[in-house]
Order: C-alpha cells, then structure tokens, then sequence
C-alpha cells in the first residue's frame, strides 16, 4: 500500500464524493417522470475520476443506466460482488439548511460535513468502493478471484437494474462467494447496556407484502347513507386488522445477535441478554416497547399507508380502499401474513387482493470466510467495534442477489448517528467527512484482502 496520504490527495475522494453528489440522479416512482440527464453525467463522470478502475476493469451498461464492472481475477474461486446504487430519493430545497445537491461543506476537523441528499444512501459507499479499486489498481494489486461492483440506477423504486443485473450473472453462471451491498452501520447507544460503538451487518431482509383491502357497494347520494357504509365498513376492517399485531418472536438472527451484544452489556442487563432460556419472555416484551425498531425486530409489521373512498364531498363511495404495506418477518411467509389479515378483518365483503409480495431473504451464515472477511475489515477500520448480524428491516437491492450466492451481507461502513440515520431518506441528508473517509479506509482493506 501507498504510504500516508498527502492531504491533497486525501481530500480527493471527498471532491469526488462532492461532485457526484452535485448530480441530481433522482428516482421517481413514475419512472417516465425521470430525469436521464444526471444519470447519463454520472456514468460519463466516473471513467475521469478513476481512470485506473476503467483500464484495469471491464465496464457493461445494464437495463440503461445500472453499472456491472469485472475485475478479472488470476484464479477461479467463487467471486466477490461490491453493490451500490446511484439514484437517491427526491428533494426540494424546502425544509433543507443546506440545498440538497449542492454538497456544501461545513465546520472543521472531526465535525467537518459534507451535506447532500446521496451522501448517506448511497453514493457515499459507491464512491469508497471506488477509491478503494483505484487505490488497489494503482498499487498493482490483483484480486484472487474475479472482483464485480454493481451499481444500480433505481434502488429507490423498482430495483429492476440490479435484477437485471444478477440475471446476467445467472446466465453466465456465476455463484459469488461474498456480496456486500448497503444495510446495517457502525451505530452508538441503540443496544441498551452497550456503551461500545456496535457494526450491524445484515444477514438477511424481511419480506415486503403490499395488500389491498377494498370494499365494493353501491353508491348514491350521501344524504340517505345505508347502515355501514363502504368506508365505514373500511374503516371497522382496519381497527379490527389494527388490534391484531402480528405474534412476536425472536428469530435465530435475533438471539444471536441478543448473545453477542449482551457479552458487552454492563450490570444486570447482561445476565438477561446472556440467559435467554429464562429471560426470552421478558426479552419480547421489552423489544416490543423500548422502541419502533426494536419492535419491528421481533414482528411481522402492518401499516395502513394509502386510504381512498368518493370522489366527491356529497357522494356515498362506491368503492373504498386502503393500502396495507407489511414486512414479513424473517421464518414467516407471504402467505402467512394474508392469512393473518384475512382472520383478523373477518368480513367477506372485504376483498384482499396482493398486488406485490417478496418472501424474507434467506439468512446468510456467520461463520466461514466470507463473514471473516467482513468481521475482520470492520474491526480493523473501527477498532473496539463490536461486530453483529441482525436481520435488515427495509428492502435492498441485495435480496436479488439472493438467488445466485449463499452470502450476502448488507453494511454500510460508516459511523451513523441515531440523527444521521433520521436523515435518510428525510431532509437535511448529510454526513462526516471523517465518516466518509474511514468508509474509504474499509473499501480499501476489503480489495487488498482480497488481492495478491
Ligand atoms: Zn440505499
């Protein structure tokens, strides 16, 4: 490896980071509504600021705008994929205190920022990925076996260039013995009892169901409204649905990483954490109230999202509707989260239709070397960090990957605070300079462990 850094050259990954940022590659649900413009400046962008990556790596544009590298390696073991993606979710400037794709720099030192709608999800790691390759490839390492970076284009939608990208893979074969895509972090004070900073890799996802709950009923005129009117009836379906929470369990994921963190725990607290077999009822109840997300850790979740009824003031709806969106814990199913709301809106009238559902992920080991591997690098880029699997409670492009590798690790190598993670996908998006920079230290660990 290169000797310390110049600074000048230490703050290059940071103008890198800052100009792509600047690009504002955002993914509209209405995908005829997107912008391509950005999208096309960001793959023209990237050959000029790592020009080692574009000659030592072969490049192919996926389903238009998602980005498949290969990096041949000298053997033919199983290879590594490195994920990101490039689209970010929609801002305005409204509500932000610094506009959110002008990537604007404050304060100094340990709290200098770097602000901007991407710099967490995802562009942050897409660009220590990067620098991490270009860094490796200057060094005149190469990798073992073959090194892929996938980066997609709509991660924040449909996810259609990631897929297309692992059936590509599919097609020529291709079982990556590591994938490591965006998910958990390097995260303080969640785990109550631990004062150490905590690394949370995913091991897996929940599914997603969304379902419909429509009712279906002649309309007229409000003035003379039968007994249970069709929203009426809506509404008794989702009090009903609502007093039903899904029953809460802890999965082995759960009590592994209960078993890890609690080894760290201070005072009684770690006598519960480490004595499952008696403590796992009170454990339950505890995840089910110390907060949203540790609740969402024990559960199959439901949330009544969209609701809709007449389109006018004075007119009996004809047909209501609402959108339940659940998220299927990991040793559920779809069909067992139907089911669940069938029973618990008890009412024929009631049509449940499915017009999307993916299972949970299947969970990845955390033991043998592609673990290690992870495990290792954290440590070593966050000393004293204490590394745990954990199932991921939103939706990656990762679960694609699923289907083709045995492990698959969702991290994002970056310290988080509880504030910086309630800017993703929020206002006011924005991230430690310092933070980003040891992500950068990650990546290139990463690609020189897995180079000669
Ligand atoms: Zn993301």
């Amino acid at each position: 490896m290169a000797a310390h850094p110049s600074p000048s050259t230490h703050r290059l990954p940071v103008e890198h980071l800052r100009e792509l940022v600047r690009l504002p590659t955002m993914s509209r649900t209405e995908v005829e509504q997107t912008d391509w413009a950005p999208f096309e400046a960001f793959v023209e962008a990237l050959p000029r600021m790592y020009p080692a990556v574009h000659g030592a790596l072969t490049r192919e544009i996926i389903a238009g705008h998602s980005l498949l590298y290969r990096w041949k390696g000298t053997d033919d073991g199983p290879p590594t994929v490195l994920m990101a993606h490039y689209d970010v979710v929609p801002a305005t400037e409204d509500g932000w205190e610094h506009p959110p794709f002008a990537a604007e720099l404050t304060g100094n030192g340990e709290s200098e920022l770097i602000w901007g709608r991407g710099t967490l999800d995802d562009k942050g790691s897409l660009v220590a990925v990067l620098e991490g390759v270009e860094a490796a490839v200057l060094a005149g390492a190469v990798p073992r076996s073959d090194l892929y970076l996938s980066f997609g284009h709509d991660e924040e939608t449909v996810g259609g260039g990631a897929q297309a990208i692992v059936d590509e893979l599919a097609s020529r074969g291709i079982r990556p013995g590591l994938v490591l895509d965006e998910g958990g972090a390097v995260v303080e004070g969640v785990f109550p009892g631990v004062a150490e900073p905590i690394a949370v890799v995913g091991v897996s996802e929940k599914g997603i169901v969304t379902l419909t709950l429509s009712v279906d009923q002649g309309g007229g005129h409000a003035s003379t409204p039968p007994r249970l009117s069709a929203t009426a009836r809506l509404a008794r379906a989702i009090v009903r649905l609502n007093r039903r929470p899904f029953p809460s369990g802890l999965t082995p994921t759960n009590v592994e990483m209960i078993e890890t963190l609690g080894g760290h725990a201070s005072g009684p607290l770690r006598w519960v954490f480490t004595n499952l077999w008696l403590t796992r009822p009170l454990l339950l109840r505890l995840f089910g109230r110390l907060s949203d997300e540790t609740a969402a850790m024990v559960r199959t979740t439901q949330a009544v999202t969209q609701l809709s009824g007449s389109q006018a003031a004075n007119a009996l709806a004809e047909r209501a509707v609402a959108t339940v969106n659940i998220r299927v814990a990991v040793g559920s199913s779809v069909a067992e989260a139907v089911e669940h709301v069938r029973r618990a809106v008890r009412d024929p009238r009631v049509t449940i239709a499915v017009p999307q559902a993916s299972e949970p992920s299947p969970v990845s080991p955390t033991t043998g070397p592609a673990w290690e591997l992870v495990r290792s690098t954290i440590v070593e880029t966050y000393p004293g960090t204490i590394v745990t699997p954990y199932v991921m409670l939103a939706a990656s492009d990762s679960r694609h990957f699923a289907r083709i590798s045995d492990h698959v690790y969702r991290f994002s190598p970056f310290r988080m605070s509880a504030q910086e993670r309630g800017t993703l996908h929020a206002m006011n998006e924005r991230m430690h300079v310092a933070t980003f920079l040891d992500g950068v230290r990650f990546y290139t660990r990463l690609v020189r462990a897995l180079s000669n």
